[in-house]
């Protein structure tokens, strides 16, 4: 059967051992070797221990945790051509020539790169005698499919990335017990969460909150947006609300660009309305915890297609991204994928918010 492996890139998410198992559970299934590759690419340029075979049983009890099992890791090594070639010796001599990368857009670059590459790479491989012509031969083209596993939701081409749904759910939660505290001493409160360039994490959780007040990076608020904020939380109050929610995204800005912090928007409320107020950063608990059902079932959906996407690679076909299409799980070019958001990235920078939404999508 064919070699395959399976391996988590860049910031973990919970739901990626649900992707892992599917994608383990469906390569048996179909009769393949399949291997984990442990510490993402510095597994594999490291090789050893670090790539091992995988069976039934080593994704049983892992569907519930969250994170990944198998580890993740940045690695500069990989970056590297020499990295790189470290890292096709390590696959080769294992007959690995199939790739499912669990990561986000850096790990799926790197993952396209080395498929591009793969070719020279085994010319010096051989040359320098690290592999024989008969491995050159047997492995002559690598095929890779994607998965993104991020709380952020920032990658366009998939409704969802693994693991925002569980990171709502604990933004959720940890909202919710706010409330009960700031409800019984009438304070006011600011929630940093994650998200990075991407307002969605804070747009839903706002949403499925009641918040009175979001920051986000995609809206940015106008430069007097003190006044417009205090007006509301008064008129909330003076409404009878006992208690102020304000959502900041941890990449908020305003119109000019200017990043908005949790600190800022309490100094404003603090001196202009006199408010008890108070900050949590949520920070790292929204990555922990059991990923949701919601999570678990679109890394089984996503981790089954990916193995199929691999069995049907060609060498001619464009490796793809696994994404989620309404209910669906389906396949979408990698790379177009990647350049969109990256095209995001940049359209933020330039601050054409309107640009950056549309480019983005449905999400
Ligand atoms: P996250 O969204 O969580 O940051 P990511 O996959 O975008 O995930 P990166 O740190 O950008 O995270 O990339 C993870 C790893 O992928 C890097 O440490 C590096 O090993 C590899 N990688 C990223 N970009 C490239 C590239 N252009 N060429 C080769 N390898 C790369």
């Amino acid at each position: 059967g064919k070699g395959i492996a399976v391996f988590t890139s860049g910031g973990d998410s919970q739901g990626m051992n649900a992707a892992v198992r599917a994608c383990v559970r469906m390569g048996i299934y179909l009769g393949c070797k399949v291997y984990f590759i442990r510490e993402g690419y510095q597994g594999m340029v490291d090789g050893g221990d670090n790539i091992v075979e995988a069976n039934w049983a080593s994704v049983s009890s892992i569907i519930h945790r969250g994170g990944t099992v198998i580890g993740s890791a940045r690695c500069t090594d990989f970056r590297q051509r020499e990295g790189r070639l470290k890292a096709a010796q390590n696959l080769i001599k294992k007959g690995i020539t199939n790739l499912v990368i669990i990561g986000g857009d850096g790990s799926l670059t790197g993952a396209n790169l080395f498929r591009q590459e793969w070719s020279s790479l085994l010319d010096e491989l051989l040359s320098t005698s690290r592999i024989t012509a008969d491995e050159k031969k047997k492995n002559g083209v690598l095929h890779i499919v994607g998965m993104v596993g991020s709380i952020d939701n920032d990658f366009c081409g998939t409704d969802m990335t693994i693991g925002t749904d569980s990171a709502l759910h604990r933004i959720i939660e940890a909202i919710d017990a706010i409330v009960s505290t700031a409800y019984s001493h009438q304070r006011t409160f600011i929630m940093e969460v994650m998200g990075r360039h991407c307002g969605y994490l804070a747009i839903v959780a706002a949403l499925a909150s009641e918040a009175d007040y979001i920051f986000i990076p995609e809206d940015p608020v106008e430069v007097n947006w003190p006044d417009a904020l205090c007006d509301k939380l008064q008129q909330e109050r003076n409404a009878g609300q006992r208690l102020n929610i304000i959502i900041v995204a941890e990449g908020a800005i305003d119109r000019e660009g200017k990043p908005i912090t949790a600190e800022d928007v309490k100094k404003v409320v603090v001196d202009k309305l006199q408010q008890d107020t108070r900050i949590t950063v949520l920070g790292h608990v929204q990555r922990g915890g059991n990923p949701s059902a919601f999570d678990r079932v679109l890394g089984c959906r996503m981790g089954a297609e990916a193995t199929l996407a691999l069995m049907e690679a060609t060498e001619t076909s464009v490796p793809c991204v696994v994404s989620l299409d309404g209910n669906q799980a389906v396949r979408v070019p990698l790379m177009e994928c990647v350049e969109k958001t990256k095209a995001v990235a940049q359209a933020m920078a330039d601050k054409n918010w309107e640009l950056a939404v549309k480019l983005r999508g449905r999400s």
